[in-house]
This record gives C-alpha cells, structure tokens and sequence, in this order.
C-alpha cells in the first residue's frame, strides 16, 4: 500500500503516541466496535455536557478508548478523538460526515484540512476498500456511543428498568439482618 510519505509518518505518529487513548470516568455511553476483516477491535467512551461555554449545544467532553488492531485503525482513532474532544456536537459531526466522505471519495476527493487537520493523512486510505473499515472504525464507534449519550440524556432511553415493574422478592437489609 503506497501512501504520500508524509501521510504515512502522521499515521504512524498516531499509532505510536495515540491521543486520549485509556477508558476513563466519567461516561454517558460505551460502545464495542469490532471490524472482523482485519481484527480491529475498540471500546469507546463518550462523555456529553449539555452546553458549555460559547455553545448553546452539546459539546463532547470526552472520548476515551481502549482499542486493539492494525496500525491504520489504531491511528485513526486517535485522529478522531483530536477532531471531536472538546468541540461542540456539530462540529464533531461536521469532521464525522468529513471523514465518512473522504472514505467513500475512492481517492477522488480532495480532503479539507481545516475540517479535518490530521485525518488528511487518511486520504490514501480510500483506494483500498479492504482497509476502509479499518480507518472508520473509531469513527462509527464515536458516532455510536455519542447518539446513545445523547438518547440517556433526554431519558428517552426506550428499554431501560422501570420502576414499577411486578418483580420477584429482593432481599432486603431487613432480610439480612434477620437471617444473620
Ligand atoms: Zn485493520
């Protein structure tokens, strides 16, 4: 696989120093993506605050991961969480919809790097079908995790436990204390 030198050493910059990359607390959703073709492998976390700062929307506060696989889907996840930690919904979505076009662009298209600043590097990517699953990846996973997010923060959650469900006898501190 030939990729513009250049493009090849942010890559393996990335894989080698990934951005933001250990699962850490607090989260709003996780997610387990795999890609079974190549044995790529990530669990990712997305932290949503409602509003903050100059945004009148939800802004991503965190992404953390914890990932495993070939050099250009461990690399690609990092480049995403710099393109999405920290910034409002809609420009994570703006670099989101980006990077899913450059992907789909079979090297036609001509990235935008003020949208996409290190993803560029994942230009060359898209010639290769086999390895377009290995670069998108993080990036569905981060699309994934974050709708949940959002779908628990309007507790709009469809199948979560109710309350007031008919429910077999739980043991209670009363029934402990007894027994003991
Ligand atoms: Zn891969």
């Amino acid at each position: 696989m030939k990729l513009d030198s250049l493009y090849q050493e942010i890559i393996l910059d990335h894989y080698r120093n990934p951005h933001h990359k250990g699962l850490r607390e607090p989260f709003d959703a996780e997610v387990h993506h795999v890609n079974p073709t190549c044995g790529d492998e990530v669990t990712l976390r997305v932290k949503v605050a409602d509003s903050a700062g100059e945004h009148d929307q939800p802004v991503i506060e965190d992404v953390s991961y914890d990932s495993m696989g070939c050099s250009i889907s461990q690399a690609s996840v990092s480049v995403m969480t710099d393109l999405v930690v920290g910034r409002s919904l809609d420009e994570a979505t703006r670099a989101y919809d980006e990077f899913l076009a450059l992907m789909q662009s079979k090297g036609q298209l001509e990235p935008d790097e003020d949208v996409l600043e290190d993803a560029v590097a994942f230009a060359g990517v898209s010639q290769y079908p086999a390895r377009i699953k290995c670069a998108l990846l993080g990036w569905m996973a981060w699309k994934d995790a974050t709708v949940r997010a959002l779908a628990a923060d309007d507790g709009s959650a469809p199948d979560g436990p109710t309350a007031d469900q008919p429910s077999a006898h739980r043991p209670t501190a009363d029934d402990i204390e007894e027994t003991a």
